[in-house]
């Protein structure tokens, strides 16, 4: 149990980069109980800081409300929310698809030392007119930085080829918060919720470490129990985002492509309009996809009955017990590992 928040130490060549007037401190707020006991940590350590959370499209609006009201409950700095835009990278896939030229078909033979054809196939062209067509008509900006995403992809991130992070998080914080801070000289201390006991990977990172350029990882809160994260905020009269009473583990996406089985099932028996959202996602991204195979939000391929799963289907497995059908993708979640999570940036 913490009884006194102290800060663990980062001092570099004699200098406390905490403190240091160049510094700016920069702590990722996700809304989540560790972004806000390092909030809360900072304030009573008396650390400027700027509290930043990127907005994925995906959100709760609780966890929004809660997020952009947050400085109300403790007299510190409002939260700055950030959005990724891909309106451009959207421009430039469509022109990609536009010109992009059949290649002339070639008969391609495969033949074994005697000479015997073992296969024959018509080399496949990139692009049919057909899908161009279809590509097209779908893939314009959607105002939602998670749809614009995952339609410019043609699929949605999963736990292995998980692409949301960095692209909806990690990137729209450096581009929009970090890099300006260091084009005006600032050294930029990255306060981040890790913490040890959430899994072995988390455990492994430093207390605080430089990727260069300036840029300073830091985790204070890395050797706190889930517990001293609530007992801060009660220390505080703070009260957690209240999705964590609405039987939800952790705050993040709604849903995450790492959910667990049994948050899925509350997501859809208490927030169903969510997954109305992400059915209707599932229907525009597989008409950006190239191939116009259903693109489903779980990682269908994993299935053990080997067919495309979308949403629904994922959801009404979640409310079977153990004799349910097995998905290994959510198995290999949990132990906490497959979110990208190395930025502290989901929870
Ligand atoms: S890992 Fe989950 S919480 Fe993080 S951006 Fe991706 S979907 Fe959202």
């Amino acid at each position: 149990m913490i009884l006194t928040a102290d800060l663990p130490q980062l001092v570099v060549d004699g200098v406390d980069l905490i403190r240091y007037p160049n510094t700016q401190n920069v702590l990722s707020f996700s809304g989540g109980k560790d972004s806000v006991a390092m909030y809360l940590l900072a304030m009573e350590n008396g650390i400027d800081f700027i509290p930043v959370c990127a907005d994925t499209g995906n959100e709760h609006e609780i966890t929004l409300d809660y997020v952009r009201n947050f400085h109300l409950q403790t007299g510190g700095p409002a939260v700055q929310i950030i959005q990724a835009d891909f309106t451009e990278d959207m421009r430039r896939k469509r022109i990609f698809i536009a010109r992009d030229h059949r290649p002339k078909k070639k008969l391609v033979i495969k033949r074994d030392d005697s000479g015997t054809i073992l296969s024959k196939k018509v080399k496949s062209v990139r692009y049919t007119n057909k899908q161009k067509r279809r590509i097209l008509e779908n893939l314009y900006p959607s105002d939602n930085p998670f749809l614009d995403l995952c339609m410019i992809a043609g699929r949605f991130p999963s736990s292995f080829a998980a692409f949301c992070t960095e692209k909806l998080k990690r990137d729209p914080i450096i581009e929009q918060i970090y890099l300006p801070l260091l084009d005006v000289g600032k050294i930029v201390v990255s306060w981040q919720g890790v913490r040890a006991e959430e899994s072995a990977r988390r455990a492994a990172y430093p207390i605080f470490d430089s990727p260069g350029g300036g840029i300073w990882n830091y985790r204070p809160i890395h050797q706190w129990k889930a517990a001293d994260t609530f007992e801060i905020m009660k220390r505080h009269g703070v009260k957690p985002n209240a999705l964590y009473t609405q039987g939800m583990a952790r705050v993040g996406c709604m849903p995450c492509v790492n959910c667990r089985k049994d948050e899925l099932a509350e997501i859809a028996m208490r927030f169903p309009d969510h997954i109305g959202r992400i059915r209707e996602w599932e229907r525009l991204v597989t008409l950006c996809s190239r191939n116009g195979v259903i693109a489903t939000f779980s990682h269908s391929s994993k299935l053990n009955d080997g067919k495309m799963n979308g949403i629904d289907a994922v959801v009404e497995w979640s409310r079977t017990g153990k004799g349910g059908r097995t998905f290994d993708f959510f198995k290999s979640i949990d132990d906490g590992q497959s979110c990208s999570s190395a930025y502290g940036l989901c929870e």
